[in-house]
C-alpha cells in the first residue's frame, strides 16, 4: 500500500490523530494515538504498547499473568482497510490494530487475531462467515447525585419511546453511515429508556470491527446530546435486559450459497447448518463466558426475559439459545441465519465471534446433531421435560460459565495457551472482585464502560 498516499487522504479529511484501537480481552475497547505527521512511521513500525495491558481487567487492576508483566512490548499495528474519521470526535480517526511480536508475529494474546485465526480454520473448511452484531441499549440521564434513570418510560415500540430518542438516534445514525456502517433497523425496546439500532451484517472480522465502533459512536453521540447510553446487559435491574445477538450464516469459499440452508426447502436447516448448531448447542456453557462476558451478563441471562437461559434451539423461538430466525419473502435461503441469544455488548466481539466459529466447525467436524427443535419456551417445561430432551440451564454466573470454559478443551484450544490464561485470570477476577461488593457497585461500574 502507497502509505504516502494514505497520508495525503487522511490530512484530506482533516485528521489531526490516528487512533490505533482494541478491544482488550476483557471487552474493554482501549487505543492509542499517532499525529498525522508521524502516520506513516507508525503505520510502518506500529506503536508500542506494553505486554500487561491484555491482562488489566474492568477495574483496571493488573492481574498476574505469567508473560504479561512489566518487562516486554508489542506493538499495535492497524489496519489501514478499518480506517475511518471520527464524526463525533474532534480531527480524530481510528483504525483497528492487530498486536504483533518485536519479531513481527501475530502475538497470542491479540483477540483480532485469534478471530482472523478462527476465519482462517472455517476458510480451510471450505467455509465463509457472515455475522451481524444486534445491540440493544439504554439511553439514560445522569443525575446530580451520579447515579441513572432511563430517559424515558416509554413502552415496547412506542412512538413516545420514538420522540424521546429520534435526534440522537438520528445522529446516531449519520455517523455510523459516515464510518462506512449501513443501519437496517431502529426502534424503541422493551425496557425504559432501551433502544435497538441494528447495521448491516458483514464479513466476521469486519463485523467484529463495526461493533467496537458502533459502541464508542453510540457512547459518545448520545453524551453529545447531554445523554449516558449503556451498554451494559442489565443497566436497571427492574428493566429489560439489553442483549446483542450474535447473528451468522456460513456460505461456501465464494459466498455464493448459504451453507445453512436446505437447498429447495425455504426455512430449513441443511445437515451442514444442523452440525453446526449442534457444536454451538455443545460448546454453550462454555462458550457463554466469552458471549456474555460480564458479571453483570447473568442478570440477564434469566427465564421468561427473552434472552435465552437455556441450552436448546427452536425456529422463531425468541426463549431459546439459538433462534434461527424465519426468512425474508422471496429471500428464505439466502437470508437464513443463526441467532446466538445469549450475548451481549460486554463482552469482546473478536472473542465472541471467534468461539462461536470454533464450536460450529466443531459441530460440522464432528457431525454432532442438535435434536429437535423446541417449539415452546423451554423455562415453561418441568425440569423433567428439559433433562429428558437434553436442555441444560446455562450457567447463572460469570464463576461458573468460566468454569465451564476451563474445562471445555475445544473452546480452549482455539483460544491457545496465553488467550485462554490471560482470558480465564482477567474474569475471575472480575467475578472476585465483585462477589465481595454490593449490587449498586456492580450495577455503576458496568454502567458506562462497554
Ligand atoms: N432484550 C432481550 C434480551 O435481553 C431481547 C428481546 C428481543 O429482541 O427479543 O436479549
Ligand atoms: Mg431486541
Amino acid at each position: 500500500m502507497d502509505l504516502n498516499a494514505f497520508e495525503r487522504k487522511v490530512r484530506h479529511d482533516g485528521v489531526r490523530f490516528v487512533r490505533f484501537l482494541y478491544c482488550d480481552p476483557g471487552g474493554i475497547i482501549r487505543g492509542k494515538a499517532v499525529h498525522v505527521d508521524k502516520l506513516v512511521e507508525r503505520m510502518q513500525g506500529g506503536i508500542g504498547l506494553t505486554v500487561a495491558m491484555p491482562a488489566m481487567n474492568m477495574l483496571d487492576q493488573l492481574q498476574p499473568v505469567e508473560g504479561l508483566g512489566p518487562v516486554g512490548e508489542i506493538r499495535l499495528v492497524p489496519d489501514p482497510g478499518s480506517y475511518a474519521p471520527l464524526p463525533y470526535a474532534p480531527s480524530s480517526a481510528g483504525m483497528m490494530a492487530d498486536m504483533v511480536t518485536l519479531g513481527r508475529k501475530p502475538w497470542d494474546a491479540c483477540a483480532r487475531t485469534f478471530l482472523q485465526r478462527m476465519i482462517g480454520r472455517a476458510r480451510e473448511a471450505g467455509v465463509s462467515i457472515q455475522a451481524a452484531f444486534e445491540p440493544e441499549w439504554t439511553l439514560a440521564v445522569a443525575r446530580e447525585d451520579g447515579s441513572f434513570a432511563p430517559a424515558d418510560r416509554s413502552l415496547c415500540f412506542s412512538t413516545v419511546g420514538w420522540e424521546t430518542s429520534v435526534a440522537v438516534i438520528d445522529d446516531i445514525v449519520a455517523a455510523l453511515e459516515a464510518q462506512g456502517m449501513p443501519v437496517e433497523q431502529f426502534y424503541p425496546e422493551l425496557g425504559h429508556g432501551q433502544q435497538e439500532l441494528s447495521i448491516r451484517h458483514a464479513d466476521a472480522l469486519r463485523a467484529a470491527d463495526n461493533h467496537v465502533r458502533y459502541r464508542d459512536t453510540v457512547r459518545a453521540v448520545a453524551r453529545k446530546h447531554g445523554f449516558v447510553a449503556s451498554l451494559a446487559p442489565k443497566p436497571f435491574v427492574d428493566q429489560a435486559g439489553n442483549g446483542c445477538h450474535i447473528h451468522l450464516s456460513a456460505w461456501d469459499a465464494d459466498g455464493a450459497r448459504n451453507l445453512m440452508a436446505a437447498e429447495g426447502k425455504p426455512n430449513e436447516l441443511s445437515d451442514f447448518g444442523r452440525r453446526w448448531i449442534a457444536g454451538v448447542l455443545a460448546h454453550l456453557p462454555g462458550l457463554v463466558a466469552l458471549t456474555a462476558a460480564s458479571c453483570n451478563s447473568y442478570r440477564r441471562l434469566k427465564p421468561h426475559m427473552w434472552s435465552s437461559a437455556f441450552t436448546c434451539w427452536g425456529f422463531d423461538n425468541r426463549e431459546a439459545a439459538v433462534r434461527i430466525a424465519s426468512g425474508l419473502w422471496d429471500e428464505a435461503t439466502p437470508s437464513l441465519n443463526m441467532e446466538l441469544k445469549p450475548s451481549d455488548n460486554s463482552n469482546n466481539p473478536y472473542l465472541a465471534l471467534g468461539a462461536l466459529i470454533a464450536a460450529g466447525l466443531d459441530g460440522v467436524e464432528k457431525g454432532l446433531d442438535p435434536g429437535k427443535p423446541v417449539t415452546v419456551d423451554p423455562g415453561a417445561l418441568g425440569e423433567g421435560e428439559r433433562t429428558a430432551l437434553g436442555i441444560r440451564r446455562l450457567p447463572e454466573s460469570l464463576a461458573a460459565a468460566l468454569e465451564a470454559l476451563e474445562h471445555d478443551a475445544v473452546l480452549m484450544g482455539a483460544l491457545g495457551d496465553l488467550l485462554g490464561r490471560t482470558f480465564l485470570a482477567v474474569k475471575r477476577s472480575e467475578a472476585k472482585a465483585f462477589a465481595a461488593q454490593d449490587q449498586a457497585f456492580e450495577l455503576a461500574q458496568h454502567f458506562y464502560k462497554f
